[in-house]
């Protein structure tokens, strides 16, 4: 195609790419020296339960502000690092740092963790993930992992043995994102999940759109019926969790619950809900006496 373009266009699109690269390689450096520092964080988003509020277990999700480039995305620099061939040890840190602080939560407390799709296509991953539960003193029961439809899709059958082997240490495996990708509902029984995403882009129409309605409903069902556990995502507002909660959609996640936050915003949510407990049990009993 860019030969019938002819040489000028050829040289502007080449520059492009070249400065492309450029600023990649730039972030790419920029990034390797944050994961060696120890620069890389994470930040915890709460899933609850949507009819009260409780926490059910909160997302891991990677924070990275670098002194030159301020904040990146996620959604900008996990791809580079899948790309350029760390995403292993970008994990790595991020799992490790992810387990210390779940550690410490209330042992009904879950963490969701985020598995880039490149590891799913790797057979040493469970043996990687496992390792590091293992030096932090994490209960896998307590770990979820977050995979999504095309990462499963790119090597099914490395993913189904990964998957197998994760949860046959008792890990939770997630289906992320749900209705966002390219596989079909057909091809997803063949692999063995616990739970189920509803990607935001269908929560946010929820209330606006009939047509997301009734999306939301079919997964609902589809839920039900291969006993899956749906959690919504993305969600913002009362009327959207009210929504779902009519629909029979219990758990999910969102700004109307939290955005991500630092370490010690989890630890604070937690203890926030365990007063509001005792305080809740101790006017009860005050009013039985
Ligand atoms: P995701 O796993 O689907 O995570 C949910 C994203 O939606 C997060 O964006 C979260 O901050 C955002 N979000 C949550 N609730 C709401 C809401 O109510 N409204 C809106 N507008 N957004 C909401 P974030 O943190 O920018 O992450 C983007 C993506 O980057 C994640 O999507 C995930 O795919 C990836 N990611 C993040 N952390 C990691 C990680 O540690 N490892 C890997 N492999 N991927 C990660
Ligand atoms: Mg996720
Ligand atoms: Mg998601
Ligand atoms: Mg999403």
């Amino acid at each position: 195609r860019s030969k019938r373009r002819g040489r000028s266009q050829i040289t502007v699109y080449s520059e492009e790419i070249a400065e492309e690269m450029r600023f990649g390689t730039e972030v790419e450096q920029a990034l390797r020296r944050a994961i060696i520092a120890d620069e890389m964080a994470v930040h915890f988003q709460p899933i609850v339960c949507i009819r009260d509020g409780t926490i059910r277990g909160f997302e891991a999700l990677a924070r990275w502000t670098d002194r030159e480039l301020g904040f990146v995305s996620p959604g900008v620099f996990i791809p580079l690092a899948e790309e350029r061939g760390f995403i292993d040890s970008l994990t790595e840190t991020l799992l490790r740092k992810a387990a210390r602080t779940a550690k410490d939560w209330p042992a009904n407390v879950f963490l969701s963790f985020n598995l880039s799709s490149v590891q799913l296509t790797d057979p040493t991953t469970s043996l990687n993930v496992l390792a590091i539960l293992n030096s932090v003193g994490l209960d896998p029961r307590r770990l979820e992992l977050e995979i999504t439809e095309t990462a499963v899709m790119s090597d099914p059958e490395t993913a189904a043995k990964v998957i197998n082997e994760l949860r046959a240490v008792g890990i939770r495996i997630a289906l992320d994102d749900f209705g966002t990708g390219q596989s079909s509902l057909g091809r997803l029984r063949d692999f063995a999940f616990d739970k189920v995403k509803i990607d935001r882009s269908f929560i946010s129409e929820i209330t606006v759109d009939r047509s997301a309605e009734h999306i939301v409903r079919a997964v609902l069902a589809m839920c039900e019926g291969l006993h899956l556990m749906p959690i919504a995502e993305g969600i913002e507002t009362p009327e959207q969790a009210a929504k779902l909660l009519e629909l029979g959609c219990d758990v999910g996640q969102g700004y109307l619950f939290g955005k991500a936050a630092g370490a010690d915003r989890s630890f604070a949510m937690i203890r926030e809900e365990q007063d509001r407990l005792i305080r809740a049990r101790e006017r009860a009993n005050g009013s039985e006496s």
